[in-house]
């Protein structure tokens, strides 16, 4: 008899045991039984080290919503002391304090006299991983179809365009006796063009499918570094000539026509082309300058700047991937296909470098390209110059010797800069007007920089500036500015001031800017 009635019994207690599914037995707030699953999950190892803990002890003190995990938790224990068998999702807590998300379900059974609590506990962090990975390949899968009908529509456009006008001048020529010579010039010349439009969407194409199959054949060999620069300048000056507003500069940082290096100077010619070709595009007015630095004895650093649209920090990632154009809408009728920079950073990968970008939105972009090189005939005397390969953050300087005046008369925004700046060490100081900014420099020779605001009360960035430049000619001055700058103001900008950053301010370039005129000093 003794033995019918125990016998159900250790079946019960054996299906408690082997459950598949973390089991507790709750009495009030306490745990008091459990299975094997139940101290597993939290990386216990035995259910002694869990029986007797409060559920609150298993849980961090609060709950993803904000909300106290006690409070919230008592609820579902009344929900559940009430018969109602409450289910809901639960961050708890394990043995060395990592925390994880459970599903739970509470239902009460009494015995005794006596209110229990069964909790089931079921792990659900790695399904919620998966559903996280699953919703990222969906949305990436979503943006590259619609990349691709997008790149599909430009080409479709950027293919037809230029062979209708070929197709349509020739049979001008053809059919039309008694065209002017002038005339017949201008429609060669039409044809011409388009048909060298034409020809580099093949090459890039072309490019684009022989880097994707590793069938780009890279050349390692002399390559004359400032004759592909002058080369180059001398193409693209043809283009700019008819740009009135625009200028075109060359920097050679070698004076030496042999100057050469080992790689391949054609892939080098398509890259910085690429980059030219860009700047000029996306630059109304103000200026395009490209050239090259010797960084170390090891590497040449390659650069285009321009004073053009400038890229927004959210998208600057973006701009070297495949079929990514900035805007999808072409206002001032810019066109592209989004490819350039894509064969322009796999290239610049297949020589051995890196590609980089800082861009201030309606300021300007400079890109940036190392290589590996090994210079013949030639010991580079090395210039000191900005030497990084990635973006700087606050964390990689140390500015601790260096004091920065901030003109600026908006106290959140020189809170904002204090503490940007505070993580480099650097001292900071504050004028609120450029009156004030003068008194500081002419009293405080320890000032290294002056980030100076352009709207400011009593005396504005543009009326300080000029003073500052009769009393401190040499001192970097870096304007910033909320509005967005117009064509003229901006040519005006490259002549006032070292360098320009416009609100709202991004860190990365703020520091990279700052980072520059110190390794002037
Ligand atoms: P696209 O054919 O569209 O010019 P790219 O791959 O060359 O393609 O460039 C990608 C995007 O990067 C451009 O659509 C543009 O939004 C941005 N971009 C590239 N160069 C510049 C620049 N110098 N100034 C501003 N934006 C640029």
């Amino acid at each position: 008899m003794e033995r019918k009635n125990n016998y159900p019994m250790e079946i019960f207690r054996s299906v408690f045991e082997n459950s598949v599914e973390a089991k507790w037995i709750i009495k009030n707030d306490r745990i008091i039984f459990c299975n094997k699953l139940g101290y597993e999950l939290f990386d216990f190892s035995s259910e002694e080290e869990i029986i007797g803990k409060s559920v609150w002890d298993l849980s961090p003190e609060m709950q993803a919503n904000g909300i106290n995990s006690k409070s919230k938790g008592l609820r579902y224990l009344v929900k559940a002391a009430n018969y109602e068998k409450p289910r809901f999702e639960w961050l708890h807590r394990k043995a060395d304090g990592k925390i994880f998300e459970s599903d739970v379900v509470l239902s009460r059974f009494d015995f005794e006299d006596g209110i229990f609590v069964l909790a089931t506990l079921r792990d659900i962090g790695e399904k919620r991983n998966m559903q996280v990975e699953l919703i990222k390949a969906k949305e990436k899968a979503e943006k590259n179809a619609q990349l691709k009908t997008q790149f599909l529509a430009n080409m479709s456009h950027d293919i037809r365009n230029p062979l209708n006008a070929i197709l349509g001048f020739s049979k001008i020529l053809a059919d039309e006796a008694d065209l002017t010579i002038s005339d017949r010039n201008k429609y060669g010349g039409l044809i011409e063009s388009n048909g060298n439009k034409l020809l580099n969407l093949i090459s890039d194409i072309i490019d684009v499918s022989l880097i994707e199959a590793n069938q780009m054949h890279i050349e390692n060999k002399r390559c004359e570094v400032n004759s592909i620069l002058e080369e180059l300048y001398l193409s693209f000056q043809k283009k700019v000539d008819q740009r009135v507003n625009l200028r075109l500069k060359l920097n050679i940082a070698v004076d030496d026509p042999n100057f050469a290096i080992f790689s391949d100077p054609m892939r080098l010619r398509q890259i910085l082309s690429n980059l030219i070709e860009n700047a000029i595009k996306y630059t109304k007015q103000g200026f395009v300058e490209f050239g090259y630095e010797l960084v170390d004895d090891k590497s040449i650093q390659f650069f285009v700047k321009d004073s053009g649209i400038g890229i927004a920090p959210e998208h600057v990632e973006d701009i070297f991937k495949r079929f990514t154009r900035e805007s999808t809408e072409e206002p001032d009728g810019i066109r592209g296909t989004g490819l350039g920079l894509d064969i322009s950073k796999r290239l610049v990968n297949l020589l051995g470098g890196k590609i980089w970008v800082f861009s201030t939105l309606n300021i300007g972009s400079e890109f940036y390209f190392n290589l590996p090189a090994v210079f013949l005939d030639y010991k580079p005397k090395l210039k000191k110059t900005i030497s990084q390969n990635k973006p700087l953050t606050t964390h990689d300087v140390d500015w601790s010797d260096k004091h920065i005046l901030i003109a600026e008369d908006d106290i959140i925004n020189y809170e904002l800069l204090r503490i940007i700046l505070g993580k480099t060490k650097v001292k900071v100081s504050q004028a609120v007007n450029g009156r004030e900014a003068l008194n500081a420099l002419e009293k405080d020779a320890s000032i290294d920089l002056l980030l100076l605001d352009i709207q400011m009360p009593v005396m504005n960035g543009y009326e300080a500036i000029q003073e500052i430049r009769k009393l401190k000619p040499s001192l970097p001055v870096i304007a910033q500015t909320a509005v967005n700058l117009e064509n003229t103001e901006r040519v005006n900008y490259d002549e006032l001031f070292d360098d320009c950053l416009s609100k709202p301010i991004d860190v990365k370039t703020l520091i990279q800017k700052i980072q520059k005129q110190f390794s002037k000093l």
